[in-house]
Order: C-alpha cells, then structure tokens, then sequence
C-alpha cells in the first residue's frame, strides 16, 4: 500500500505550463519530500498527487490502479495543510472524528479509532477540548489525527509546520519522523526549507521550475549533487561556489566546497582572506572571510571556540578530496 507512480504528468494553467514531463516513483512506506523554492510547484504537484487539480496529460498510479480521473475523496490519501482547517465550534474529538462520522462509522468504532490516533500524538487529554484552546503545535497534531484515523495509503503533507515559530518546528519534525517510524505508511512531505528535507527524508526530490533537479537520499544529494542548483540548495551554510581561474586550474567552469570542508589556519594555506562576520553558536563558529581574490565571500566552518576576530588575516585551504566540480552547463564533473 501507498506506492505512487507519476508517468509522463504535466500541468499548465492557461499558457503557464507550471510541470514540464515528469516521472516519479514514490515506493511503499517511503518519507519522500520535495523541496525547492517558493513557486517550483511543490505544492501543485502534491494537489496533483492528491486529485485537488487535475493533470493536463499523463498519468498517476496508486498501487498499480490508474488514479488519474479518480476523484480525491476515493484515491485513498490524507491531505494536511499549513492551515489546520479545524472546525472551531466542534471539540478535538469531533474534529478527528470528522471524516469518520461523515463516513457513516458507528460509534464505538469511531471512538476506537480516535482513541487509538489521540494516544500516538499525546492528543488524550485533549480530546474535549477546542481548536481555541490549543496551541500552534497541539492544533496540528488534531489535523494529522484527522488524517491518521482515515488509515490512508499515503499521507500528502504541504508545509505543513511553516506557521509554528522555530522551537516548536524543530519538535513537530521530529513527531512526524516518529510518527512516521510507527504507522510505517508512505508519508510525502512538501517543504522549502532543506534543513526539514534532509533532516526527514528518505528520499528528497529537489524541484525547481517544475523540473526534478536530482532525486535522491539526504547524503547522496550532500555528497554528490547533480548540478550547481542542487549544490547550492542542500545544506546550511551554503557550498561556496568559485567559478573564475580558481575553477579553471580544477578543469571547472564552477568549483564547489562546502564550508566544513575547509580547513583554516592563522599562519598558512592556500587561500589568504580577511574575517568578516564571525557567527558563534557555541558548538561550531562560521567565517565569513572576504579578500581571498576568489569572486565571492567564502563561508567556513571552524570550532566553537576559535578565536578570530573581525580583520584578522586568516588562511584557508580546502579538502582536495571534497571538492565539487561542474561544467559550463552547471552539470557535475564526475
Ligand atoms: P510552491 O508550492 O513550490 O511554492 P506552487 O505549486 O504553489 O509552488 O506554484 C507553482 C507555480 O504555479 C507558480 O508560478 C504559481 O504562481 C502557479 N500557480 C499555482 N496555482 C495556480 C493557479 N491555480 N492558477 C495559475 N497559476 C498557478
Ligand atoms: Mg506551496
């Protein structure tokens, strides 16, 4: 149950077409999140997934059955949203209850599934309450017990954490990913953060203008990105990319490395720049170092406790081994 298959899909809206051809497999019990930024269409191809648009052409399976003309209510998957779209009036356990009761369950089978949905998201103390008196976070958790008691195939999550401020978040990921390790069904996961991409994933699926850059597990998409645009997506700080003669000596039109993979030194090393911004976290300190004669402010990673301050001369020098390389086309060099 849940696997998803995307034949040849495209969408347009009026002249706009918003998903060239694309194909995609999301397989059984798989964490998939697409991620790309604001307008990639995430969102559209997940509404695709989800029957709330219809595709211009192609087609989408959902466990060998061609779901393309079904409509969303019978393809056997659950929508959460960024807006929670609780029912104010009605309690947490009515809210859950919802698509059961409109599915004409009895009552004691409603129960037991509320029941059993409320335990796996500490909702139980909770259930006589409403949406008002409930936090960002407790609010969510009501719209994905609507969803888990509707036991879909997948579940289809559209930035679904966006509205909780950054503690909450970090937790509400980690929920997920357990939630997730317990039901063991296919969860698709839209985001534009790649922080909630790498951390949850499975598989990662970057977009960008419609397009699949590279699909991948969160290390592969690390280790070897496919092109500059997924190289410069994935991963914070960003890869430093170099294009110019430094790149040129590496038979490069861009050079990429990322910055905990440079070394730094106050008396030597390849490359000699000036600290700028020093960004403390405790556990690591990020650089930024200007000058190097490179076209860009390079981005370290060094020790918490390094001692650098704005000004200083700092010597740089990257891990030979580590370093990207891509063609005029933006196209990894093997
Ligand atoms: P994302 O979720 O990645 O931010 P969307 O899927 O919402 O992106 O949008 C992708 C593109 O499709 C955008 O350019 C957006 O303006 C356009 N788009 C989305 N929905 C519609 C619509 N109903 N009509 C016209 N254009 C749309
Ligand atoms: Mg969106």
């Amino acid at each position: 149950m849940g696997h998803i298959s995307l034949n040849q899909i495209t969408k347009r809206f009026g002249e706009v077409e918003v998903i060239p051809p694309l194909d995609l497999e999301i397989n059984e019990g798989e964490f998939v999140v697409f991620v790309g930024p604001s307008g990639c269409g995430k969102s559209t191809l997940l509404r695709l997934i989800a029957g709330l648009e219809d595709v211009t052409s192609g087609d989408i399976r959902i466990d060998g059955r061609n779901a393309t003309e079904v409509p969303p209510a019978k393809r056997g998957l659950a929508m959460v949203f960024q807006s929670y779209a609780l029912y104010p009036h009605m309690t947490v356990r009515k809210n859950i209850a919802f698509p059961l009761r409109m599915a004409g369950l009895d009552k004691a089978a409603q129960d037991a599934k509320v029941n059993a949905a409320a335990k796996v998201l500490n909702l139980t103390d909770y259930l006589d309450r409403r949406p008002g008196q409930l936090s960002g976070g407790q609010r969510q958790r009501v719209a994905i017990g609507r969803a888990i008691v509707r036991e879909p195939a997948a579940f289809l999550f559209d930035e679904p954490l966006s509205n909780l401020d950054a503690a909450l978040r970090v937790n509400m990921r980690l929920e997920i990913s357990e939630l997730h390790n317990t039901l063991k069904t296919t969860m698709v996961y839209v985001t534009h953060d790649q922080v909630e991409a790498m951390t949850m994933a499975d598989k990662i699926v970057v977009l960008h203008a419609g397009r699949i850059e590279q699909v991948g597990s969160p290390l592969e998409l690390y280790k070897a990105p496919k092109n500059v645009f997924v190289a410069g997506f994935i991963g914070s700080p960003k890869m430093n990319l170099i294009s110019g003669p430094e790149a040129a000596k590496h038979d490069a039109t861009t050079i990429g490395i990322r910055p905990e993979h440079l070394l730094v030194s106050h008396t030597e090393g390849l490359w000699k720049g000036r600290v700028g911004v020093s960004e403390h976290l405790g556990s690591d300190t990020f650089l930024h170092v200007h000058d190097t004669g490179l076209d860009d402010v390079i981005t370290v990673r060094a020790g918490g406790e390094i001692s650098a301050r704005h000004g200083d001369t700092i010597y740089l020098s990257p891990d030979m081994e580590k370093l990207h390389r891509f063609d005029a086309q933006g196209l990894r060099i093997a």
